[in-house]
Protein backbone atom coordinates (compact mmCIF):
# COMPACT_ATOMS: atom_id res chain seq x y z
CA UNK A 1 0.00 0.00 0.00
CA UNK A 2 1.57 3.32 -1.33
CA UNK A 3 1.78 5.61 1.64
CA UNK A 4 0.69 9.33 0.51
CA UNK A 5 1.86 11.16 3.20
CA UNK A 6 5.64 10.00 2.34
CA UNK A 7 5.34 9.87 -0.92
CA UNK A 8 4.09 13.60 -0.70
CA UNK A 9 7.14 14.68 1.07
CA UNK A 10 9.47 12.50 -0.63
CA UNK A 11 8.29 14.82 -3.52
CA UNK A 12 8.95 18.37 -1.90
CA UNK A 13 12.15 17.17 -0.77
CA UNK A 14 13.08 16.36 -4.75
CA UNK A 15 11.62 19.24 -5.84
CA UNK A 16 13.55 21.38 -3.54
CA UNK A 17 16.81 19.91 -3.87
CA UNK A 18 16.60 20.64 -7.92
CA UNK A 19 15.10 23.96 -7.21
CA UNK A 20 17.92 25.07 -5.73
CA UNK A 21 20.16 23.42 -7.14
CA UNK A 22 19.27 24.89 -10.53
CA UNK A 23 19.37 28.66 -8.70
CA UNK A 24 23.33 28.38 -7.90
CA UNK A 25 24.03 26.84 -10.94
CA UNK A 26 22.17 29.82 -12.92
CA UNK A 27 23.96 33.05 -12.92
CA UNK A 28 21.60 35.86 -11.24
CA UNK A 29 21.83 39.56 -12.02
CA UNK A 30 23.70 40.88 -8.27
CA UNK A 31 21.29 43.39 -6.28
CA UNK A 32 22.61 45.42 -3.68
CA UNK A 33 20.40 44.53 -1.16
CA UNK A 34 20.96 47.14 1.21
CA UNK A 35 19.85 49.48 -1.54
CA UNK A 36 16.65 47.83 -2.36
CA UNK A 37 15.58 47.47 1.21
CA UNK A 38 16.06 51.63 1.63
CA UNK A 39 14.17 51.86 -1.20
CA UNK A 40 11.39 49.66 0.00
CA UNK A 41 11.22 51.24 3.43
CA UNK A 42 11.95 55.00 2.13
CA UNK A 43 10.65 57.34 4.51
CA UNK A 44 7.92 59.07 2.45
CA UNK A 45 6.39 55.33 2.58
CA UNK A 46 6.20 54.98 5.94
CA UNK A 47 3.72 57.06 8.14
CA UNK A 48 3.15 56.91 11.93
CA UNK A 49 0.14 55.85 12.98
CA UNK A 50 -1.55 58.35 15.80
CA UNK A 51 -1.48 56.92 19.36
CA UNK A 52 -4.72 55.95 19.87
CA UNK A 53 -4.55 54.09 16.07
CA UNK A 54 -1.45 51.98 17.50
CA UNK A 55 -4.09 49.61 19.08
CA UNK A 56 -6.30 48.83 15.96
CA UNK A 57 -3.06 48.22 14.02
CA UNK A 58 -2.26 45.55 16.32
CA UNK A 59 -5.50 44.57 17.12
CA UNK A 60 -4.91 42.11 13.60
CA UNK A 61 -2.63 40.00 15.76
CA UNK A 62 -6.07 38.65 18.13
CA UNK A 63 -7.21 37.32 14.83
CA UNK A 64 -7.01 33.45 14.70
CA UNK A 65 -8.21 32.56 11.30
CA UNK A 66 -11.26 30.75 12.46
CA UNK A 67 -13.24 31.59 9.08
CA UNK A 68 -16.23 33.09 11.03
CA UNK A 69 -16.36 36.46 9.45
CA UNK A 70 -16.16 35.40 5.16
CA UNK A 71 -19.75 33.95 5.84
CA UNK A 72 -20.90 37.74 7.09
CA UNK A 73 -19.23 39.52 4.33
CA UNK A 74 -21.80 40.28 1.85
CA UNK A 75 -19.90 42.08 -0.93
CA UNK A 76 -17.15 39.35 -0.86
CA UNK A 77 -19.73 36.98 -1.59
CA UNK A 78 -21.03 38.91 -4.89
CA UNK A 79 -17.51 40.02 -5.94
CA UNK A 80 -16.76 36.56 -7.86
CA UNK A 81 -13.50 36.60 -5.88
CA UNK A 82 -12.53 40.03 -6.96
CA UNK A 83 -12.48 40.81 -2.80
CA UNK A 84 -11.46 38.02 -0.16
CA UNK A 85 -13.43 39.29 2.63
CA UNK A 86 -12.84 40.34 6.42
CA UNK A 87 -10.04 37.55 7.25
CA UNK A 88 -7.97 38.76 4.35
CA UNK A 89 -8.29 42.27 5.47
CA UNK A 90 -7.53 41.20 8.77
CA UNK A 91 -3.92 39.44 6.99
CA UNK A 92 -3.12 42.42 4.76
CA UNK A 93 -2.87 44.66 8.11
CA UNK A 94 -0.15 42.34 8.95
CA UNK A 95 2.23 43.04 6.42
CA UNK A 96 4.70 45.79 6.20
CA UNK A 97 3.42 49.28 5.60
CA UNK A 98 4.67 49.32 1.36
CA UNK A 99 2.66 46.41 1.05
CA UNK A 100 -0.56 48.57 1.78
CA UNK A 101 -0.25 49.95 -1.47
CA UNK A 102 -0.42 46.52 -3.11
CA UNK A 103 -3.18 45.39 -1.11
CA UNK A 104 -5.24 48.61 -2.01
CA UNK A 105 -7.65 46.86 -4.24
CA UNK A 106 -8.96 44.74 -1.24
CA UNK A 107 -9.09 47.96 1.18
CA UNK A 108 -11.32 50.05 -1.44
CA UNK A 109 -13.30 46.92 -1.81
CA UNK A 110 -14.79 46.46 1.06
CA UNK A 111 -18.39 49.03 2.21
CA UNK A 112 -17.12 49.39 5.75
CA UNK A 113 -20.05 47.94 6.72
CA UNK A 114 -18.91 46.23 9.96
CA UNK A 115 -21.25 43.57 9.77
CA UNK A 116 -18.35 41.05 9.71
CA UNK A 117 -17.70 42.40 13.30
CA UNK A 118 -20.47 40.83 15.40
CA UNK A 119 -19.44 37.70 13.77
CA UNK A 120 -15.89 37.55 14.99
CA UNK A 121 -15.61 35.71 18.07
CA UNK A 122 -12.25 37.82 19.00
CA UNK A 123 -13.43 40.74 18.36
CA UNK A 124 -11.01 41.99 15.61
CA UNK A 125 -12.04 45.41 15.07
CA UNK A 126 -11.94 44.05 11.03
CA UNK A 127 -13.58 47.33 9.16
CA UNK A 128 -11.34 49.43 11.29
CA UNK A 129 -8.49 48.18 10.02
CA UNK A 130 -9.83 48.38 6.51
CA UNK A 131 -10.46 51.88 6.79
CA UNK A 132 -7.40 53.06 8.64
CA UNK A 133 -5.36 51.49 5.35
CA UNK A 134 -6.89 53.38 3.57
CA UNK A 135 -5.91 56.71 5.39
CA UNK A 136 -2.41 55.26 5.37
CA UNK A 137 -2.21 55.23 1.77
CA UNK A 138 -3.78 59.03 1.60
CA UNK A 139 -1.09 60.01 4.27
CA UNK A 140 1.74 58.78 2.54
CA UNK A 141 0.78 59.42 -1.22
CA UNK A 142 -2.38 61.30 -1.51
CA UNK A 143 -1.95 61.51 -5.66
CA UNK A 144 -2.59 57.44 -5.04
CA UNK A 145 -6.30 57.76 -3.57
CA UNK A 146 -7.17 60.71 -6.17
CA UNK A 147 -5.57 58.26 -8.97
CA UNK A 148 -7.63 55.38 -7.88
CA UNK A 149 -11.24 58.22 -7.79
CA UNK A 150 -10.00 60.96 -10.41
CA UNK A 151 -13.95 62.21 -10.53
CA UNK A 152 -14.15 62.49 -7.00
CA UNK A 153 -11.00 64.86 -6.87
CA UNK A 154 -12.24 66.77 -10.60
CA UNK A 155 -15.36 67.93 -8.69
CA UNK A 156 -13.61 68.66 -5.32
CA UNK A 157 -10.98 70.92 -7.22
CA UNK A 158 -13.80 72.36 -9.93
CA UNK A 159 -17.23 73.13 -7.70
CA UNK A 160 -15.76 72.29 -3.71
CA UNK A 161 -17.94 68.84 -3.93
CA UNK A 162 -16.93 65.07 -4.66
CA UNK A 163 -20.27 64.88 -6.43
CA UNK A 164 -20.41 67.93 -8.33
CA UNK A 165 -22.13 71.01 -9.19
CA UNK A 166 -24.60 71.89 -6.05
CA UNK A 167 -27.89 72.24 -6.89
CA UNK A 168 -29.61 76.28 -6.95
CA UNK A 169 -32.29 75.95 -3.86
CA UNK A 170 -34.79 78.89 -3.51
CA UNK A 171 -35.80 79.89 0.37
CA UNK A 172 -33.85 78.87 3.33
CA UNK A 173 -36.69 76.99 5.35
CA UNK A 174 -38.29 78.76 7.87
CA UNK A 175 -35.98 78.00 10.62
CA UNK A 176 -33.98 79.46 13.21
CA UNK A 177 -30.42 80.24 12.20
CA UNK A 178 -28.63 78.40 15.64
CA UNK A 179 -30.17 75.05 13.99
CA UNK A 180 -28.96 73.75 10.65
CA UNK A 181 -30.45 71.71 8.02
CA UNK A 182 -27.74 69.84 7.02
CA UNK A 183 -28.17 67.78 3.63
CA UNK A 184 -24.76 67.10 2.85
CA UNK A 185 -22.34 66.95 -0.40
CA UNK A 186 -24.08 64.27 -1.84
CA UNK A 187 -27.98 65.12 -1.62
CA UNK A 188 -27.65 68.83 -2.77
CA UNK A 189 -26.15 67.53 -5.76
CA UNK A 190 -28.29 64.27 -6.56
CA UNK A 191 -31.09 64.99 -4.12
CA UNK A 192 -34.30 66.74 -3.81
CA UNK A 193 -32.66 70.06 -1.56
CA UNK A 194 -36.37 71.96 -2.24
CA UNK A 195 -38.11 68.59 -1.21
CA UNK A 196 -35.84 68.36 2.66
CA UNK A 197 -37.31 71.99 3.17
CA UNK A 198 -41.12 71.07 2.72
CA UNK A 199 -40.41 68.10 4.83
CA UNK A 200 -39.27 70.00 7.20
CA UNK A 201 -42.05 72.17 7.46
CA UNK A 202 -44.53 69.69 7.51
CA UNK A 203 -42.87 67.81 10.67
CA UNK A 204 -42.22 71.53 12.31
CA UNK A 205 -38.54 71.37 12.40
CA UNK A 206 -37.39 74.67 12.47
CA UNK A 207 -34.18 74.95 10.71
CA UNK A 208 -32.12 77.07 7.88
CA UNK A 209 -30.43 74.99 5.52
CA UNK A 210 -27.05 75.26 4.91
CA UNK A 211 -25.60 74.76 1.27
CA UNK A 212 -22.11 74.89 -0.17
CA UNK A 213 -20.80 72.37 2.68
CA UNK A 214 -19.54 69.11 2.73
CA UNK A 215 -18.53 67.30 5.84
CA UNK A 216 -16.41 64.78 4.40
CA UNK A 217 -17.63 61.84 5.45
CA UNK A 218 -17.80 59.67 2.17
CA UNK A 219 -14.73 61.33 1.43
CA UNK A 220 -13.25 59.90 4.67
CA UNK A 221 -14.62 56.53 3.53
CA UNK A 222 -12.19 56.40 0.81
CA UNK A 223 -8.71 57.56 3.24
CA UNK A 224 -9.12 61.62 2.36
CA UNK A 225 -9.17 62.67 5.68
CA UNK A 226 -9.16 66.31 6.47
CA UNK A 227 -10.70 66.91 3.38
CA UNK A 228 -14.19 69.41 3.80
CA UNK A 229 -15.16 72.04 1.78
CA UNK A 230 -16.59 74.19 3.38
CA UNK A 231 -17.09 72.92 6.96
CA UNK A 232 -15.38 75.89 8.84
CA UNK A 233 -18.38 77.86 7.47
CA UNK A 234 -20.90 75.71 9.21
CA UNK A 235 -18.60 75.93 12.26
CA UNK A 236 -18.89 79.96 11.98
CA UNK A 237 -22.06 80.16 12.09
CA UNK A 238 -21.91 78.58 15.28
CA UNK A 239 -24.77 76.59 15.35
CA UNK A 240 -26.51 75.14 18.94
CA UNK A 241 -28.23 72.17 16.73
CA UNK A 242 -27.46 70.43 13.19
CA UNK A 243 -29.91 68.38 11.92
CA UNK A 244 -29.00 66.10 9.35
CA UNK A 245 -30.60 63.72 6.54
CA UNK A 246 -27.66 61.92 5.38
CA UNK A 247 -26.49 58.67 7.56
CA UNK A 248 -22.78 58.71 6.55
CA UNK A 249 -22.62 62.92 7.51
CA UNK A 250 -24.49 61.82 11.08
CA UNK A 251 -21.58 59.38 11.42
CA UNK A 252 -19.05 61.86 10.25
CA UNK A 253 -20.33 65.28 11.90
CA UNK A 254 -20.58 63.89 15.18
CA UNK A 255 -16.74 63.30 15.36
CA UNK A 256 -16.26 66.48 13.73
CA UNK A 257 -18.17 69.13 15.20
CA UNK A 258 -17.38 70.14 19.35
CA UNK A 259 -19.52 68.74 21.62
CA UNK A 260 -21.64 71.78 22.33
CA UNK A 261 -22.93 70.83 18.67
CA UNK A 262 -26.19 68.54 19.05
CA UNK A 263 -26.44 66.65 16.23
CA UNK A 264 -29.39 64.99 15.03
CA UNK A 265 -30.12 62.54 12.42
CA UNK A 266 -33.78 64.09 10.75
CA UNK A 267 -35.82 60.67 11.86
CA UNK A 268 -35.00 61.98 15.59
CA UNK A 269 -36.90 65.22 14.75
CA UNK A 270 -40.19 63.55 13.20
CA UNK A 271 -43.13 64.02 16.09
CA UNK A 272 -44.54 61.03 17.94
CA UNK A 273 -48.15 61.32 17.42
CA UNK A 274 -48.27 60.30 13.75
CA UNK A 275 -51.30 59.92 11.87
CA UNK A 276 -52.04 56.35 9.64
CA UNK A 277 -52.04 56.80 5.93
CA UNK A 278 -55.42 55.43 4.30
CA UNK A 279 -54.26 52.24 2.93
CA UNK A 280 -51.29 51.51 4.67
CA UNK A 281 -52.55 48.94 6.38
CA UNK A 282 -52.44 46.58 3.23
CA UNK A 283 -49.21 47.32 2.14
CA UNK A 284 -46.39 44.87 3.45
CA UNK A 285 -43.26 47.22 4.24
CA UNK A 286 -39.78 45.80 4.98
CA UNK A 287 -37.01 48.21 6.15
CA UNK A 288 -33.06 48.04 5.38
CA UNK A 289 -31.19 49.60 8.05
CA UNK A 290 -28.46 51.72 6.59
CA UNK A 291 -25.30 50.48 7.76
CA UNK A 292 -24.33 53.77 9.52
CA UNK A 293 -27.23 54.85 11.14
CA UNK A 294 -28.56 51.14 12.85
CA UNK A 295 -24.79 49.19 13.11
CA UNK A 296 -22.50 52.32 13.51
CA UNK A 297 -25.17 55.00 15.02
CA UNK A 298 -27.43 52.42 16.60
CA UNK A 299 -30.84 54.06 15.05
CA UNK A 300 -32.95 51.02 14.78
CA UNK A 301 -35.77 51.04 16.21
CA UNK A 302 -36.91 54.64 15.60
CA UNK A 303 -37.60 53.91 11.97
CA UNK A 304 -39.33 51.20 12.64
CA UNK A 305 -41.37 52.32 14.81
CA UNK A 306 -42.99 55.24 12.33
CA UNK A 307 -43.54 52.72 10.03
CA UNK A 308 -45.75 51.23 12.22
CA UNK A 309 -47.26 54.61 13.33
CA UNK A 310 -48.30 55.16 9.57
CA UNK A 311 -50.10 51.97 9.34
CA UNK A 312 -48.37 50.12 6.81
CA UNK A 313 -47.58 45.77 7.74
CA UNK A 314 -43.79 45.94 9.15
CA UNK A 315 -42.16 42.53 7.80
CA UNK A 316 -37.81 42.14 7.96
CA UNK A 317 -35.17 40.57 5.94
CA UNK A 318 -33.68 37.85 7.65
CA UNK A 319 -31.12 39.62 8.96
CA UNK A 320 -31.85 43.17 10.24
CA UNK A 321 -31.01 45.57 12.73
CA UNK A 322 -27.41 44.91 14.20
CA UNK A 323 -26.99 41.84 11.68
CA UNK A 324 -28.26 43.75 8.64
CA UNK A 325 -26.44 43.05 5.64
CA UNK A 326 -25.56 46.13 3.64
CA UNK A 327 -26.70 47.71 -0.29
CA UNK A 328 -23.15 47.81 -1.17
CA UNK A 329 -23.31 51.85 -0.68
CA UNK A 330 -21.06 52.79 1.93
CA UNK A 331 -17.12 52.38 2.00
CA UNK A 332 -17.05 54.58 -1.33
CA UNK A 333 -17.54 50.86 -3.74
CA UNK A 334 -20.16 52.82 -5.72
CA UNK A 335 -17.43 55.26 -6.83
CA UNK A 336 -14.80 52.27 -6.62
CA UNK A 337 -16.63 49.56 -8.67
CA UNK A 338 -19.92 50.52 -9.08
CA UNK A 339 -21.08 47.22 -10.84
CA UNK A 340 -20.06 45.09 -7.73
CA UNK A 341 -21.93 47.62 -5.68
CA UNK A 342 -24.98 46.81 -8.18
CA UNK A 343 -25.06 43.24 -7.56
CA UNK A 344 -24.77 43.76 -3.36
CA UNK A 345 -27.59 45.44 -3.52
CA UNK A 346 -29.43 42.63 -6.09
CA UNK A 347 -29.26 40.78 -3.44
CA UNK A 348 -31.16 43.10 -0.76
CA UNK A 349 -34.06 43.81 -3.45
CA UNK A 350 -34.33 39.30 -3.78
CA UNK A 351 -34.11 38.92 -0.75
CA UNK A 352 -37.32 41.61 0.08
CA UNK A 353 -39.09 39.85 -2.28
CA UNK A 354 -38.56 36.69 -0.88
CA UNK A 355 -39.80 37.98 2.34
CA UNK A 356 -43.26 39.01 0.47
CA UNK A 357 -42.35 42.69 0.55
CA UNK A 358 -44.08 44.93 -1.27
CA UNK A 359 -42.02 48.28 -0.80
CA UNK A 360 -38.79 48.54 0.30
CA UNK A 361 -38.13 51.52 2.69
CA UNK A 362 -34.73 53.02 4.02
CA UNK A 363 -33.31 56.22 5.16
CA UNK A 364 -30.00 56.75 2.86
CA UNK A 365 -29.82 58.64 -0.25
CA UNK A 366 -26.92 56.08 -1.08
CA UNK A 367 -28.78 52.62 -0.29
CA UNK A 368 -32.35 54.67 -1.94
CA UNK A 369 -30.43 55.04 -5.33
CA UNK A 370 -28.36 51.55 -5.71
CA UNK A 371 -31.52 49.89 -4.74
CA UNK A 372 -33.58 51.24 -7.30
CA UNK A 373 -31.18 50.54 -9.97
CA UNK A 374 -30.91 47.17 -8.47
CA UNK A 375 -35.04 47.20 -8.38
CA UNK A 376 -35.83 48.81 -11.40
CA UNK A 377 -36.78 45.89 -13.69
CA UNK A 378 -38.70 45.01 -10.39
CA UNK A 379 -42.41 45.24 -9.18
CA UNK A 380 -41.31 46.46 -5.88
CA UNK A 381 -41.12 49.89 -5.08
CA UNK A 382 -38.09 51.33 -3.22
CA UNK A 383 -38.47 54.72 -1.03
CA UNK A 384 -36.92 56.80 1.41
CA UNK A 385 -38.98 56.88 5.16
CA UNK A 386 -39.22 60.32 5.35
CA UNK A 387 -41.16 60.13 1.56
CA UNK A 388 -43.59 58.15 3.50
CA UNK A 389 -43.96 61.40 5.50
CA UNK A 390 -44.94 64.21 3.38
S1 LIG B 1 -16.92 45.66 6.78
FE1 LIG B 1 -18.51 44.68 5.51
S2 LIG B 1 -17.67 44.67 3.43
FE2 LIG B 1 -15.96 45.07 4.84
S3 LIG B 1 -15.07 43.07 5.24
FE3 LIG B 1 -16.59 43.45 6.86
S4 LIG B 1 -18.53 42.52 6.13
FE4 LIG B 1 -17.12 42.71 4.37
S1 LIG C 1 -13.84 35.99 12.64
FE1 LIG C 1 -12.21 37.20 13.64
S2 LIG C 1 -10.73 35.67 14.31
FE2 LIG C 1 -12.05 34.65 12.80
S3 LIG C 1 -10.99 34.95 10.81
FE3 LIG C 1 -12.40 36.67 11.02
S4 LIG C 1 -11.17 38.30 11.96
FE4 LIG C 1 -10.06 36.39 12.28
Amino acid sequence: MIDGKRLKALWVLGYNFWFHLARSIIPRRKENQAEKFKGYFRKDWISSFRPEEIGLVYNFEKCTVCGLCPEACLPAAVSAGKFLGPEHLAACAGRSQPQYISDLDDFFRCTLCARCEPACPEEVKISEIGWLMRKWIFRVDPSKTWEIFPAVKKNLDQFGNPFGKEQVVLGKGSGKSDRLLFLGCREMVKGEPGKWIGLAEKIGLSAELVSGVCCGGLLDEIGAEGVHPGLEKLLEANPKEVVTVCPHCFYSLRRKLPESVKVKFILEAVPENLAARPGANSVKVIYHDPCFLGRRMGLMDQPRAIISKLGYQLVEFSQNKNLAECCGGGGGLFWYDPEMAERVSRKRVEEAKKMGAEMIVTECGLCLELMQKAAAKDKIEVKRLTELLV
